[in-house]
């Protein structure tokens, strides 16, 4: 499991001050979600997490480590984008072994995971097909597998549910609260939506105008 911890971070964009000295801290195994209106810095949070941004002050730890200059694919964390993010041109199977061929996993482990996270998303039979031949509620579950394979004990959501209709919305919430019981994991789940928040937080954080403005249980 991972403890996550971020003290005073800052982010600025010229003039703009994005993360305006953020401190947070991340339980072990915990599922918070940063919940706060459109451009308030939630993006901005995540991808400083994962390492992939840059700071102008502040440190994020992990497990006591500090990870603030560490670069991105040494974080071992998983991510899933709110575009999804897939390769159009490689299957399902390749999209989801791709970052374990670039870490030079080997042929036998790579057909494991990727057919252990396809169990668990219920998409072993779209192995074979590209992004383009499935539904948006299935492109999530690949995007979300792709980030599973890698056995991360973090794993950061950029608003994922976001481009589904109501009722795929409402399925893939229960799976990935389902899917967060059982692999025991840290999940950071950014969302704008408070009944998401309210339904898979175990702790929210309310974010807004690049500070994080109250942070307790749902209840
Ligand atoms: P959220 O995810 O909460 O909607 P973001 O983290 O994406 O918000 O953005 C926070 C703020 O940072 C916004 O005001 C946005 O316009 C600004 N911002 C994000 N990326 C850039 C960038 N590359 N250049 C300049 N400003 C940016
Ligand atoms: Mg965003």
């Amino acid at each position: 499991m991972t403890k996550v911890h971020i003290d005073n971070l800052v982010r600025r964009y010229g003039a703009l001050t994005v993360l305006d000295r953020i401190s947070l801290d991340i339980e072990d195994g915990e599922f918070i979600v940063l919940l706060g209106p459109s451009g308030c810095g939630k993006s901005t949070l995540l991808s400083a997490i994962a390492g992939l941004d840059d700071v102008q002050g502040g440190r994020i730890s992990f497990d006591g480590r500090d990870v603030t200059k560490l670069e991105p694919s040494r974080r071992e964390i998983g991510m899933v984008f709110q575009s999804y993010a897939l390769y159009p041109t490689m299957t399902v199977r390749t999209n989801m072994a791709f970052a374990l061929k670039v870490a030079h996993a080997d042929k036998a482990e790579i057909k494991e995971r990727v057919t252990w996270a396809a169990n668990l998303l219920q998409i072993g039979h779209l192995l074979d097909r590209k992004p383009g031949e499935l539904s948006g509620g299935q492109r999530q579950r690949v995007a979300i597998g792709r980030a599973l394979v890698r056995r991360a004990k973090l794993f950061l959501f950029d608003e994922p549910l976001s481009n589904l209709d109501a009722k795929r919305r409402t399925e893939m919430r229960k799976e990935i609260k389902s899917l967060h019981e059982r692999l025991g994991v840290t999940f950071v789940f950014v969302t704008h939506d408070q009944i998401e928040a309210m339904t898979l937080a175990t702790r929210i954080a309310v974010m807004n105008a690049g500070v994080i403005q109250q942070i307790g249980t749902p209840d």
